[in-house]
């Protein structure tokens, strides 16, 4: 098709979209109605044309070109797929392609904010993905055929298989329930926008009616908020919630003292995987918040308005969300790959899934090893960024002959937000060890780091992403 009639189609849509959706971005939407154009207009149209280069959905016509295939477009996965496009855009014999169920990347650090405040956390992947040469597939994976070399997804439910020559896995987690009984039935988590927005819904409606509440020990039953797992993700939320619940106590007119947030701990401190001190510090600004804190005891049973201790009391409330643990989906197992704790993926030194030429896995879905330490790198969105720019260079490494590079983690900080205007945290400077941050200043430092990934993503698809 000529290049008028493709501008043409481009324009009509972007005003029929504003016309009728008040939105050019809404990739589902636009789809269905250049659907209907293309069977509407048979006679003007090929349909491979008008299908945006970024938004695939056709795999038939890659059938027996050379794949390299990316599933998440995560912190990892859409890093890999990026620096894939940049280093093999001269070099057209591979087609890169992304997979993520949904059409949006998540900046999934900030998910408490966007649980708590509705502040915006993703970013439409055509605006990331414009003009670049890669195959975006919306669609789920469910099966991964490692001998075959193919993936199998479900793409607006129809079930369509792509081969790849090379495959990186880019997943990221789930939530780990530990089979602890009713814990999944009856709590909220917070690993996806969705999850985001449902206790965001779920909160706003609480404050709301326990304001019109009389019955004072209802009130409080109804305003007592408890959060199972004093991770990095729990005690981020529960410092969003403290402020969050402070502007509720002013807008509906309910008392300071309705209001309980509880943080309950397995282990004996919070956030375990940081020095004893940031621990400490977290600790203090969360309870001069009115935050308390229950350590060394774990939850063992939920139901729909109590949870159940090991140390034998429980607590009332409806309002439960669970952040005590991450696994890996079943998926990567059940295709037959060797995983690890949590599900993850045993990758050697260069990222490479174990017993596989050509199956690459990153992030959270790894478990790449500290060369240093011998421990498996923790899941944090630093790791898969770094695994994510390594995988696409040892696969273009591969594949050119060139010399791959072993995986070594830099850890450029450590940041914990415990609300709109606080953060604890440490950075890591030339020549001095470690600089730390407490308080607004390491607020800041939190927000750059958002700002950061921004615009490394800015940079790397060189399109300019608003968000
Ligand atoms: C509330 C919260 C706060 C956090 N705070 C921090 C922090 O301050 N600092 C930090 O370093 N880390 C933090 N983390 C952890 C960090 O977000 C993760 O380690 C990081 O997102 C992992 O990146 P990833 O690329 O492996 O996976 P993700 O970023 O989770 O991306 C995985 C992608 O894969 C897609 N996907 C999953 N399954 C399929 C499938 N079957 N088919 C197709 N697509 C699929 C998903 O839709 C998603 O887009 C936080 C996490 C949470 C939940």
């Amino acid at each position: 098709m000529i290049n008028g009639s493709k501008i043409y189609i481009e324009n009509f849509l972007d005003e029929f979209m504003l016309l009728e959706y008040k939105d050019r971005n809404n990739i589902a939407a636009r789809k269905h109605t250049l659907n209907v154009f293309h069977q509407l207009m048979p006679k003007f149209i090929k349909h491979e044309d008008i299908i945006a280069e970024s938004f695939s959905s056709h795999l038939n016509e890659f059938t027996g070109s050379k794949n390299i295939v990316v599933i998440g477009a995560g912190y990892g996965g859409l890093t890999a797929a990026l620096r894939l496009e940049r280093l093999f855009r001269k070099l057209p014999f591979f087609n890169i392609h992304l997979i993520d169920k949904y059409p949006f990347h998540t900046i999934k650090t900030q998910l408490h904010e966007a649980a708590v405040r509705n502040e915006e956390v993703s970013i439409p992947l055509d605006k990331i993905l414009r003009k670049k040469k890669i195959h975006f597939h919306l669609g789920g994976v469910n099966f991964i055929d490692v001998k075959n070399k193919n993936v199998h997804l479900e793409i607006n439910k129809e079930e369509a298989i792509l081969s790849f020559n090379y495959l990186v896995i880019a997943i990221g987690s789930k939530v780990n329930y530990y089979n602890i009984p009713g814990m999944e039935e009856n709590s909220f988590s917070l690993q996806t926008l969705y999850d985001a927005d449902l206790i965001y819904e779920h909160i706003s409606r609480t404050c709301a009616l326990s304001a019109s509440e009389t019955e004072q020990s209802k009130r409080e039953d109804n305003l007592r908020f408890v959060i199972g797992g004093g991770g990095l993700s729990g005690v981020e939320f529960a410092g969003e919630l403290a402020d969050h619940t402070a502007k509720c106590v002013t807008n509906f007119n309910v008392s300071d003292n309705d209001v309980e947030i509880i943080i309950i701990e397995g282990a004996d401190r919070l956030v375990p995987f940081m020095d004893k001190d940031f621990s400490m510090r977290i600790e203090k600004k969360l309870t001069d918040k009115g935050i308390k804190i229950i350590k060394g005891e774990k939850i063992i049973k939920r139901s729909s308005d109590k949870v159940f201790l090991s140390g034998g009391s429980t607590i009332k409330t409806k309002n439960f969300i669970w952040t005590g643990g991450i696994r890996v989906s079943d998926l990567l197992k059940n295709s037959g790959l060797k995983t690890g704790v949590a599900g993850r993926v045993m990758v050697d030194e260069y990222l490479k899934a174990e017993n596989n030429k050509c199956i690459f896995a990153i992030g959270d879905s790894a478990n790449a090893l500290n060369p240093n330490t011998g421990k498996p790198v923790p899941a944090a969105a630093q790791f898969a960024l770094q695994q994510g720019r390594l995988s696409a260079k040892n696969i273009f490494a591969e594949i050119y002959g060139g010399k791959k590079e072993q995986y070594y983690p830099k850890v450029a900080g450590e940041v914990v937000s415990l609300g709109k205007h606080l953060a604890v945290g440490w950075m890591a400077l030339p020549f001095i060890k470690k600089i730390t941050f407490v308080g607004f200043l390491g607020r800041l430092l939190k927000a750059a780091i958002k700002e950061k990934h921004i615009f490394l993503l800015r940079k790397e698809s060189r399109n300019w992403i608003k968000y």
